[in-house]
């Protein structure tokens, strides 16, 4: 609810609010449902997406790491037994950077993610391109992912529909999900492209947006 992050980072505010339900969230803080490590997280993507550090403290002394490298399996993050998460630093070059989050559960609320997926981008309107392109996925791995060798095909290329259903392939195939009883693998790495897509075009959409309000 807060008016700096609604207004900065929509698509966390938007991510938090898929968490649980009113009461989940009334309780819960970003702080621990990244360190919950579980990969269905729904704060882990927007915030990988945007490039996010954590600063971990404990009696060593803090050091800050991204957020990215901070889960290293189901669970588990590179937290000591004697350490706490104590800041979350989005870097400021992306304050207001286009982003956005998406995600697909069997039911609207109190559903852990089938597929969660955030994707953020920075447009270079002369030449129409993709400039810092992040694309990060929940769900589909033992860790919160991020999908590099997408980033890296869409960093320069011209933005067209093309190149974001084929990000979304790319992601499908990156993603390493599992069959459960709530979906198939194949289900997954459907919904994982869709989605990869979908949230491209949500962030293309939304510096659109900006870039008429500015023009
Ligand atoms: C009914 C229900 C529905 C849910 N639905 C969703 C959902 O849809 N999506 C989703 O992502 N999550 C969901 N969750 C998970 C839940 O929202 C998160 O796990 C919660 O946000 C954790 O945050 P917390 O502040 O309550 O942490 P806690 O539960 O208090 O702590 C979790 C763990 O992290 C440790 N910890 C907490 N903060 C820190 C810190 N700063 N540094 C070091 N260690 C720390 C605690 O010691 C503990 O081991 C759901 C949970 C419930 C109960």
């Amino acid at each position: 609810r807060s008016p700096l992050i609604c207004g900065m980072f929509p698509a966390l505010a938007d991510a938090a609010h898929t968490i649980g339900a009113v009461q989940t969230r009334n309780l819960g803080t970003l702080g621990g449902n990244l360190v919950t490590g579980v990969p269905s997280m729904d704060s882990g993507p927007t915030l990988i997406a945007l490039d996010a550090q954590v600063t971990v403290a404990g009696a060593a002394g803090r050091r800050q790491i991204p957020l990215a490298e901070f889960f290293v399996g189901p669970r588990k993050t590179i937290l000591k037994p004697n350490e706490l998460l104590v800041e979350i630093v989005i870097p400021k070059r992306n304050l207001g950077k286009p982003a956005h989050f998406l995600k697909s559960g069997l039911r609207k609320g109190q559903a852990l993610a089938l597929v969660n997926a955030a994707a953020s981008l920075w447009v270079d309107w002369d030449k129409h391109v993709f400039v810092a392109p992040r694309i990060a996925l929940g769900a589909v791995a033992p860790t919160v992912i991020r999908i590099l060798r997408a980033e890296a095909y869409l960093e320069g290329r011209p933005i067209t529909p093309e190149a974001m259903t084929e990000a979304g392939r790319i992601a499908a195939g990156e993603a390493k999900p599992i069959s459960d009883f709530r979906a198939s693998a194949g289900y997954r790495r459907d919904l994982i492209a869709v989605l990869t897509r979908r949230a491209l075009e949500n962030a293309y959409a939304q510096a659109q947006a900006t870039r008429n309000q500015e023009t």
